[in-house]
């Protein structure tokens, strides 16, 4: 039994403003968001050997994927750092993989109360696949479903989770958070969050066959809406 961690910072417990997941201008608290982002790392990590995993891929798919604490990390995964990577948040998954977790994760762009959201870059607004408004959930359950692996947990604010179980059928979710707008939410105790994560993941991967992986069908419409038109030209 393979598992595959895919982990974002702005999802992770006690994390709020952007300044603290800036590797260039965070200092202090984003060395401090490092800490509790490997701690969740490791929750989920348990959590998966606990369930019956065997092997576990974790990548780090914050910024320039080298956010997590290589000595701090549970020795039971191997972790994918570092760029460039061709799949991004994604690299390293293939059809070998039993299940997908996506931990830390936060909801697209323009979701009302829900922490720093987002989706892949400032200038984007939207994006769009066969008609259906997605955030980095969306675009990166499609490629695992692609693989025939299902997501089968996915860990950030209440917004994310409401996010991604409107996506997935079956899925699990923790909700670390709850905001009360784009930079302000009331938090668990990380402790708290871990112990749920941990939980969560077990019962995931135990019952990772009843989450059918997400396909797109094909041929794939994917529009992408941006804020404004120098930065949709940028793109041509
Ligand atoms: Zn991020």
């Amino acid at each position: 039994m393979k598992a595959y961690i895919s982990i974002d910072m702005e999802g992770v417990c006690g994390i709020v403003r952007e300044i603290e997941t800036d590797p260039k201008k965070g200092g202090d608290a984003y060395q401090q968001s490092r800490h509790l982002m490997t701690q969740e790392a490791n929750a989920a990590i348990e959590g998966c050997i606990k369930g019956g995993a065997t092997e576990v891929l974790i990548a780090d798919s914050h910024w320039n994927f080298d956010n997590l604490v290589p000595e701090e990390l549970h020795e039971a995964a191997t972790l994918l750092r570092g760029t460039p990577r061709g799949l991004s948040m994604m690299q390293g998954l293939d059809a070998s993989y039993d299940a997908a977790l996506f931990v830390g994760y936060h909801a697209r762009a323009g979701t009302p109360r829900a922490i720093l959201d987002h989706t892949y870059s400032g200038t984007i607004a939207a994006i769009r696949v066969n008609g259906t408004e997605v955030g980095e959930t969306g675009i990166n359950a499609y490629p695992a479903g692609h693989q025939g692996v299902p997501v089968v947990l996915v860990t950030g604010d209440r917004a994310v989770t409401a996010e991604a179980k409107a996506l997935i059928p079956n899925v699990h979710t923790v909700a670390v958070k709850d905001a009360t707008g784009a930079t302000s939410a009331r938090n668990l105790h990380p402790k708290k969050a871990r112990e749920q994560i941990r939980a969560e993941a077990t019962k995931a991967i135990q019952g990772a066959k009843s989450i059918p992986p997400i396909r797109a069908k094909t041929p794939i419409e994917m529009i992408i809406e941006f804020r404004g038109t120098y930065a949709a030209d940028a793109r041509r």
